[in-house]
């Protein structure tokens, strides 16, 4: 489920835009305003920067002043010294020019000479309005200078320019809220970008090693938490107080943010603490949520956001982030965030617990098919030499000394011994080309001289059983391919002795050459008894024979389509079979050119 709203956040980014040019004009406006009906010859209003800086935005009057003034920055320390001597007039502050200290920068002095009567304005005079928020911190200024009559402003005057004040000190209150509320909208999205690039790492402790600043940083956080419900680790991140000290979870808050993790994911929300609001959402229990605040004001927090980490049905774990005094509370925006943040937290440890388990399977079938080839390998070696001695000894044994009984179970016993060696021979060759290690020739193979030197040994098999074999090669020149000479050859006997084995005396068997696709093609066709659909799918694993009883009459190890499979993956080809349960089959492989 994805909860950004794309639209949502454009706005917020056109409000800002909107809001910097709106805040400038609604400046300026006031400014001329009080020139126009507080009667003063010029106006000035500065903004607090986060420099401690007051960066003057907005003059209204006269040129020179302007040109002057504008853009100019004054540190918060000078206009709080200039003040300091000052006459609280309401909401105003007035220094005469007789208080200013000695040294005090002035931005731009009226070359005009004062009046000679009494409450006459100084060039050198001060009247300003400090431009507070509600917390009572400084947002901006208003100065005046060059009123019209030349004298100091009465109380008429002066509550003309306090109305002026109160309300640029609203457009600058209300600008730098909709500013923070566009930076914490940024942060919060900014978060979840790098939360879910993150998130495509398949560690998931490099994952949150990787999220965990930028969440800290994208929620204006103090401390942040999370835990992993099956982990029996310690959980990741820490909590820490408003002083920067760790503050370990209680087994009592773990419990409870893990229960309004699984309620929170099942509603798809967050749940949040908030001391300033005094609100506690999902509700819980009166003890609980006494605990709760209890643990809130020890950390010295304004609010604990609780995030459930989850994918599909399933809740993961969770995620607290708590945030000091004097942060701003949770808006939707920053809400949602969290909870995209929990979604994609949850699938990146979903896909990194079936990586881990995937990855630990391999491994074990790795192993498992190392012992396997081991085994394969020991077992035939151990097995050749008894049985060369054997069939050695056999040959050796005049027949016609003998008993027609002996002799028949001396040939029963020579027959079993030759099965037996075939048996060996396959396991032999497959533990050879299954081994990665060993090297293999890569030369250039007429394949057409592979399947002719297998025809040869071959055919007395094929004539007894009176099958017709055709051999079909293209006529501009051999097909050549790129590999061991012998095993290949060992692929093609395989096959033809597999067409003539399953194939019934009297029919034929094709053996086709070709070039497709740039790669050298072997085909093996014959109108045998076919392989129906659902042995073909284990056709190539090890022992593996049919259940079809006309090809278990024929003698057979199950280790020849292994070996062949084996054989053609190592050099870089494929293998595909297309067969019909009695009408016959057509075996494929593709190799790569020579
Ligand atoms: P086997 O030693 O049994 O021939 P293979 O690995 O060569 O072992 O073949 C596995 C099984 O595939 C055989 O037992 C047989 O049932 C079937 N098979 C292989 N080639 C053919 C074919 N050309 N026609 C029909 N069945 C075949």
């Amino acid at each position: 489920m994805e909860h950004e709203d794309p639209t949502r956040l454009i706005n917020e980014v056109l409000a800002e835009a909107w809001s910097r040019t709106a805040l400038q004009d609604a400046l300026q406006q006031i400014a001329e305003g009080v020139t126009e009906v507080a009667g003063f010859g010029v106006a000035a209003v500065s903004v607090l920067r986060e420099s401690g800086e007051f960066e003057v935005v907005a003059v209204a009057g006269n040129d020179d002043c302007r040109e002057t003034l504008l853009g100019n920055f004054t540190p918060l320390a000078d206009i709080e010294a200039e003040l300091a001597v000052a006459e609280e007039w309401g909401r105003l502050r007035f220094v005469p020019h007789e208080r200013l200290p000695e040294g005090v920068a002035l931005g731009w002095i009226p070359d005009q000479a004062p009046l000679q009567v009494e409450n006459a304005w100084h060039p050198l005079d001060l009247l300003v309005a400090p431009l507070l928020d509600d917390d009572g911190r400084w947002r901006g200024l208003l100065a005046v200078d060059l009123p019209e009559d030349g004298m100091r402003p009465d109380e008429v005057r002066r509550r003309t320019l306090e109305i002026y004040a109160v309300q640029a000190g609203r457009a600058l209150a209300s600008a730098v809220e909709r500013q923070r509320l566009v930076e914490q909208v940024q942060l919060a999205s900014a978060a979840r970008t790098i939360v879910r690039k993150a998130s495509a790492r398949l560690n998931f402790d490099q994952i949150l090693d990787e999220c965990k600043q930028a969440i800290v940083d994208g929620f204006a956080a103090q401390g942040l938490w999370i835990r992993i419900f099956d982990q029996v680790a310690d959980p990741y991140g820490q909590m820490y107080t408003a002083e920067g000290e760790e503050a370990p979870m209680t087994d009592d808050i773990v419990r409870i943010a893990n229960a309004v993790a699984m309620r929170c994911w099942e509603e798809q929300t967050v749940g949040l603490v908030s001391r300033r609001r005094s609100t506690i959402r999902p509700q819980l229990s009166t003890e609980d949520a006494r605990a709760v605040m209890e643990y809130v004001d020890t950390l010295g927090m304004s609010s604990l956001l609780f995030v459930p980490l989850g994918a599909g049905a399933e809740c993961l774990g969770n995620l607290a982030i708590a945030r000091a005094p004097g942060q701003p509370e949770w808006t939707d925006v920053e809400t949602d965030a969290a909870l995209d943040i929990g979604h994609d937290l949850g699938r990146a440890l979903l896909n990194a617990r079936l990586f881990e388990r995937e990855e630990r399977l391999v491994d074990e079938l790795r192993q498992l098919d190392g012992y396997k080839s081991r085994l394969i390998s020991t077992i035939s070696h151990e097995l050749k030499n008894p049985l060369t001695a054997i069939q050695g000894h056999l040959e050796m044994l005049d027949e016609s000394d003998l008993q027609p009984s002996v002799r028949h179970a001396l040939e029963a016993i020579g027959r079993s011994a030759g099965r037996v060696s075939r048996i060996v021979e396959d396991l032999l060759v497959l533990s050879r080309v299954e081994n990665p290690k060993l090297p293999f020739e890569n030369v250039p193979v007429d394949l057409q001289k592979a399947v002719e030197s297998c025809l040869d040994v071959l055919a007395f098999q094929a004539a007894s059983k009176q099958l017709t074999v055709s051999l079909r090669v293209p006529s501009d020149g051999p097909v050549l391919a790129l590999g061991d000479e012998r095993e290949l050859e060992q692929v093609c006997a395989n096959l033809l002795s597999n067409a003539i084995k399953y194939t019934p005396a009297g029919r034929s068997i094709t053996v086709t050459i070709s070039r497709e696709g740039g790669r050298a093609v072997l085909q093996f066709a014959d109108d045998g008894i076919g392989i129906s659909t659902e042995d073909q799918v284990s056709l190539f694993e090890e022992f593996f024979r049919t259940g079809n009883p006309e090809a278990l009459e024929q003698p057979g190890t199950g280790l020849g389509l292994a070996i062949v499979r084996r054989i053609v993956e190592r050099h870089g080809g494929s293998i595909d079979v297309r067969s019909t349960l009695g009408e016959g089959s057509i075996f494929r492989v593709a190799l790569n050119p020579a």
